[in-house]
């Protein structure tokens, strides 16, 4: 669902970026507002005004959602947090967060700037309306502002909910760590119950959905299991990081990684390596300098006759940031690149030589040991079964 995102434009230095799930959530949000909910407060206007006014709530509630979000960036900007941007995707907004924030009262702050903003959007929006309908505004955009002036109330009051990772579990989390000064247990408390409310989102959604409210059922359904799937994330991410916290990627390399010349025929590369090591990806070395990488799936997309003719020189990918990371790097930074370039193995690169290779197994085995033994057995099994390998 991260994958196929779309650049549209940068504001205050965030990049705006939209997932192509929005996308899918924008036709079926026009859609509803154009037949559904416009023609049921005005009535009698022609299909093609109900269209535009679907068109342009649609728009708005893309800019709410922008302003949103940008509420929380710019908050976290003045606590010093780097923030890489802001995309939509079918549940909303996402500010993306490289870190977590440095203390409760900045979490607080940063929490509850996108509702705040929410609200005072809706005043303004609802403010707009009062004046339009008295200057006799025609109803079309009395129409629009009304909506916007709602759906963002909504957008408030649902991100308020207190269910983490949503605005008000961060709010909550926030208390929390306040209180006992201890962030891993305020983000289990306050994931649980986020993972709570997602249970009773499924709940109310498959009771809805039965008895034959099917749209409205089925999207409590999947919001719901949304929330649960990223409450439980975001505790163990907070795990994750806390466990790696301050530790390097060179300790958990591999010093001695098995490495191929650029020479060597596919032939060779799949009977002498693939077949007898069974890893995806292989460094290529000449002369103790690294030239990048060669992997199986790169491999596959060559004819099998092929295979004798082509050298890996020919079509090895270089190292990059994707690819390989350099060995005094933390190791979270390590897990965020396999799991956004989806590479089990990167390559440790200090300037062109290679000193290593990191790969998520050995990363997750340590992972494990530590959560076990610090209590967390559930968890660390849950990181496993989340790895896929
Ligand atoms: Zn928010």
């Amino acid at each position: 669902m991260f994958q196929r995102r779309a650049r549209l434009f940068t504001i205050l230095g965030f990049e705006v970026k939209v997932d192509i799930s929005w996308l899918i959530l924008a036709v079926l949000i026009t859609w509803t507002l154009a037949r559904g909910l416009f023609p049921y407060y005005y009535k009698n206007l022609p299909a093609a005004t109900y269209w535009w006014m679907g068109i342009a709530g649609t728009l708005g509630l893309f800019l709410a959602i922008v302003f949103h979000e940008l509420s929380h960036s710019l908050v976290a900007r003045k606590h010093g947090l780097p923030m890489k941007g802001i995309t939509l995707f079918i549940f909303g907004g996402v500010a993306e967060m490289s870190d977590e924030p440095p203390t409760p009262k900045a979490e607080l702050r940063m929490a509850i700037a996108g509702p705040l903003a929410s609200i005072a959007l809706g005043l303004f929006f609802f403010l707009i309306r009062v004046l339009g309908k008295n200057a006799g505004w025609p109803v079309t955009v009395v129409g629009v502002v009304s909506y916007l002036a709602v759906i963002n109330f909504i957008l408030a009051g649902f991100n308020l909910l207190p269910a983490f990772p949503l605005d008000g579990g961060r709010v909550l989390r926030a208390i929390l760590w306040q209180w006992k000064n201890n962030i891993r247990w305020a983000t289990r408390v306050s994931s649980r119950i986020g993972s709570g409310f997602g249970m009773l989102l499924i709940f109310l959604g498959a009771f809805r959905f039965i008895f034959g409210d099917f749209i409205g059922g089925a999207w409590m359904f999947l919001i719901g299991m949304f929330l649960r799937g990223a409450s439980r994330m975001s505790y163990r991410q907070v795990l994750m990081r806390k466990a790696l916290e301050g530790e390097k990627v060179a300790r958990f390399m591999n010093d001695n990684p098995v490495t191929v010349e650029p020479s060597i025929t596919l032939e060779e590369l799949v009977n002498d390596y693939i077949y007898r090591h069974h890893f995806k990806m292989y460094p290529v070395v000449e002369n103790g300098k690294v030239l990048g990488c060669v992997t199986t799936k790169q491999i596959k997309e060559i004819s099998r006759e092929e295979w004798a003719n082509r050298r890996v020189g020919e079509m090895l990918e270089g190292c990059s940031n994707e690819n390989s990371i350099s060995p005094d790097t933390d190791a979270v930074k390590a897990l965020t690149v396999m799991s956004k370039s989806r590479n089990s193995r990167l390559m440790v690169v200090e300037g062109d030589r290679l000193v290593g290779i990191i790969t998520l197994k050995d990363l997750l085995g340590f992972l494990s040991v530590k959560l076990d033994l610090e209590g967390e057995e559930g968890e660390a099994a849950g990181l496993i079964g989340a790895s896929g390998g």
